[in-house]
């Protein structure tokens, strides 16, 4: 392994070629926007670069800003982009249903709700056959701990350190990151350890862990709880793959406590993970309630709740409704999304391209001394740099700089995990091997010249 001064330089990469011209852009410029930005809309701690990107158009894989400078887009706008920007068949169902009727509330019938539940159940296996649509993943984990408690009659919720759920009261809660924690009354939530495999306490052995989860029921609860709930690769807490064997071990704990197992699939569904359609069936594991988004729509605002008829049925006792949840525009783009994705085998696509990804970045890790972890599958990819390999020191002020230097490369990754150390690789799934090879040639060109 190479010190940094002993890397060899390395040339500047070049983007791959590209067919497409973006628009001349003719709206108000960044400058303008950040003024508004910081005057009309609300302060917040989550903002990305140093001088942030004005991006007015998108065309698959790609970004552009307003001097229509083209960007690799690494991280699709969170991991929400599944089928790529403005994907011809997405916009071409979106601009078809909307010119026909743009909202119904499921006090009406409309075709496009009911085609794209059945197509998404389709997608669900065991008895995973009833859908609930809502606007987001927060709602979608809402609605699945409510189902929870009622069908079980149990309020405790077991939840993983490190996992993010949402931005409402409710998942905030659930959530086990510090930093989007608000002091609110968190219910009755038990933080169970999250096996990662890199830094967790147990390493990658699963039984530690759900000897951990076993304990905090028997002595932190009355014994029996509503349920747990975890992402099967923590997505916001830096792409960590929980540790093989853990769901099979946990979801049985659950269950003799009399809870069900929701599965946070709001990043991991819809193939990207290559191996399966969701995140959970490579713990080999049915979930009881499965919720998701995101990817769901492309960018539409879409979420949506998949449980079995017999937990769906406890919600008849009251009314449950959501006045913008599977409106027809959104279903016509959800529909047009889960096609797109067989057509176009896209998680046949992400299997190959992530494999390819993950040989080069493990390539480079021989390199560069500073990247202590490459993981994931498919296009789900976690980097996670260290100043130290031993006591895997998290690089902090060394990813804050690498993220500059990509973005200036044309490279747009996310940034994440407990420590802000992790570049979180997810882009749209029609991402290519050239592509692949671009990135890994500018961080390497990145590193280089540290
Ligand atoms: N669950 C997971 C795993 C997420 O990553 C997110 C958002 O990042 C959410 C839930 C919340 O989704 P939304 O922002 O659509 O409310």
């Amino acid at each position: 392994l190479a010190t940094a001064s002993q890397v060899e330089a390395v040339p500047p990469p070049s983007l791959p070629p590209f067919d497409h011209q973006p628009r001349p852009y003719t709206g108000i410029s960044g400058e303008e926007i950040l003024h508004k930005r910081k005057t009309f809309l609300g302060p917040s701690l989550f903002h990305y670069y140093q001088k942030p990107l004005n991006i007015v158009e998108g065309k698959m894989q790609y970004l552009y800003d307003e001097d229509g400078r083209r960007y690799l887009d690494c991280f699709a706008g969170i991991v929400t982009v599944s089928c790529g920007h403005c994907h011809p068949d997405v916009v071409k169902a979106v601009v078809q249903q909307t010119e026909l009727l743009q909202h119904a509330t499921t006090i009406y019938l409309h075709h496009a709700i009911a085609e794209f539940a059945e197509a998404l159940a389709s997608k669900m296996p065991g008895n995973l056959k009833v859908v609930y649509f809502v606007n987001s993943g927060t709602e979608a984990n809402e609605l699945a701990t409510l189902m929870a408690r009622l069908y079980t009659g149990n309020l405790g919720m077991v939840a993983l350190r490190n996992a993010y759920h949402g931005g409402s009261a409710g998942t905030i809660s659930l959530t086990g990151l510090q930093t989007w924690k608000y002091p609110i009354p968190q219910g009755e939530i038990h933080h169970v350890m999250n096996p990662d495999p890199y830094r967790g306490t147990f390493g990658s052995d699963a039984s530690g862990y759900a000897k951990e989860v076993e304990e905090h029921i028997t002595y932190g609860s009355s014994g029996n709880i509503a349920g747990f709930i975890a992402e099967t690769f923590q997505g916001v807490g830096g792409a960590v793959e929980l540790a093989p064997g853990y769901l099979k071990l946990v979801y049985d704990i659950v269950r003799k406590a009399g809870g069900v197992c929701i599965a946070d699939e709001v990043q991991s569904g819809f193939g990207r993970t290559g191996s399966h359609y969701w995140g959970f069936q490579t713990q080999d594991v049915v979930p009881d309630i499965v919720t998701m988004a995101k990817g769901i729509g492309n960018g539409l605002p879409l979420g949506a709740v998949v449980t079995t008829p017999e937990i769906a049925q406890v919600m008849s006792q009251k009314i449950q409704f959501n006045t913008f949840g599977g409106n027809p525009v959104c279903s016509a783009g959800g529909l047009a999304v889960l096609n797109v994705i067989d057509k176009e085998k896209r998680q046949e696509h992400c299997a190959a391209v992530g494999s390819h990804l993950v040989e080069r970045l493990k390539a480079l890790q021989q390199k560069h001394e500073i990247i202590g972890d490459v993981r994931g599958r498919g296009l789900m990819l976690g980097v996670e740099l260290v100043t130290d390999r031993k006591d895997k020191t998290p690089a902090k002020a060394e990813t804050g700089l690498l993220f500059e230097k990509l973005k200036d490369l044309g490279v747009l990754v996310g940034k994440g995990g407990l420590h802000g150390n992790v570049f979180r690789i997810k882009p749209p799934m029609c991402f290519s091997k050239a592509d692949a090879d671009f990135l890994v040639d500018a961080m390497d060109y990145a590193m280089s010249g540290m």
